[in-house]
């Protein structure tokens, strides 16, 4: 018989294991599910500068710390892929790669991935100049010169962002206009510090082994390659939603993110999202603690009403 508990946790970043230190906490059994080590995206960012009661922190040391407050009331942690859930009902059947598991609640936190752009020097550069998060490390390149890669709402806004503390912010666009909304765009045109590199496609992310110095592209008209220099090369060029594994739950938008309601409760009764993979515009760790906190207590809520 698949083991039984009061609540699953689907994922063990930092949304994760804040809504298994709640349920918890409140006495309910709880096993969290990670298809890798926990801790989450947190695992490969170098320096957060942004969690409360920390000036700054190691990735890796907020995740340790976060799993050692999660799992101090009981909460238990087990390697697994999880491939489906399904819904019997009142029980939750939990298959991951290697067995299965039933619990009366799902709390999913399996997050959201940034798509790579797939260049040269785009991993040898990740967190040291290298970012798909201006929120999370524009502060590291104050009076410096940036350039966004993307054309898109993400990329727009956040380089707007980016000229509150860079010099300059060059923008590259594969095509000849923005996708961004036209208000977006419009402030973007308008903002001095923004400037527009049209038809162009990244080719390289250049460095002195150190630290990003610059962006090569191809102008896509007439072939020549151009470098811009910058220290800091920001990516949008989308972000993925980790829901394969829900599909039949029917809970998903069409672009695959998790709709909740302010509990994090979704369409289906005793199924929760939280984090990075519900559908939201600031995906932060804050934002991904807080929604962990919800889902706790709104599983706890969730029980009780059934009894
Ligand atoms: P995640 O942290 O994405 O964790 C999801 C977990 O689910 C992962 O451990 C994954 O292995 C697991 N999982 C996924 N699918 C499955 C499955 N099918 N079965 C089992 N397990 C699964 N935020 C900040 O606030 N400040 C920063 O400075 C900052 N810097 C960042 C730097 C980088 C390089 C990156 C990538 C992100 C950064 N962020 C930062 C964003 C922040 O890390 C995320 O918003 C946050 O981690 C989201 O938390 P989460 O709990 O929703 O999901």
């Amino acid at each position: 018989m698949a083991k039984q508990y009061d609540v699953i946790v689907i994922g063990a970043g930092p949304g994760g294991m804040t809504a298994a230190l709640y349920a918890s906490r409140s006495n309910l059994s709880v096993l969290m599910l990670d298809r890798g080590i926990y801790g989450g995206q947190m695992n490969n960012t170098a320096e957060i500068e942004n969690y409360p009661g920390f000036k700054s922190i190691l990735g890796p040391d907020l995740g340790q710390q976060m799993y050692d407050g999660a799992t101090q009331f009981g909460a238990e942690y087990a390697y697994g892929n999880v491939s489906q859930v399904i819904n019997d009902g009142l029980w939750k059947r939990v298959i991951t790669d290697e067995e299965t598991f039933e619990a009366k609640a799902i709390v999913i936190a399996t997050g959201a991935e940034h798509r790579k752009l797939g260049v040269e020097g785009e991993e040898t550069y990740s967190g040291r100049g290298v970012s798909y998060c201006a929120v999370c490390d524009g502060a590291f390149f104050k009076n410096r010169e940036l350039v966004v890669v993307g054309g898109g709402d993400s990329a727009i806004e956040e380089g707007l962002y980016l000229t509150q503390l860079a010099s300059k912010v060059t923008v590259i666009h594969r095509r000849d206009q923005l996708r961004a909304q036209q208000i977006i765009q419009k402030r973007a045109f308008a903002n001095d510090k923004m400037n527009f590199v049209w038809d162009a496609q990244v080719e390289d992310i250049l460095g002195d082994d150190m630290k990003v110095t610059g962006v090569k592209y191809v102008d896509k008209d007439t072939g020549e390659e151009h470098v811009v220099p910058a220290s800091g090369a920001f990516i949008y060029v989308g972000i993925k939603p980790m829901t394969d594994s829900f599909k039949d739950l029917d809970i998903l938008d069409d672009a695959g993110w998790i709709p909740t309601d302010d509990e994090m409760a979704t369409r289906v009764p005793g199924v929760f999202a939280i984090g990075d993979v519900r559908a939201k515009n600031l995906r932060q760790i804050t934002t991904a603690v807080g929604e962990g906190g919800q889902a706790g207590q709104s599983v706890f809520n969730y029980l009780q009403s059934l009894e």
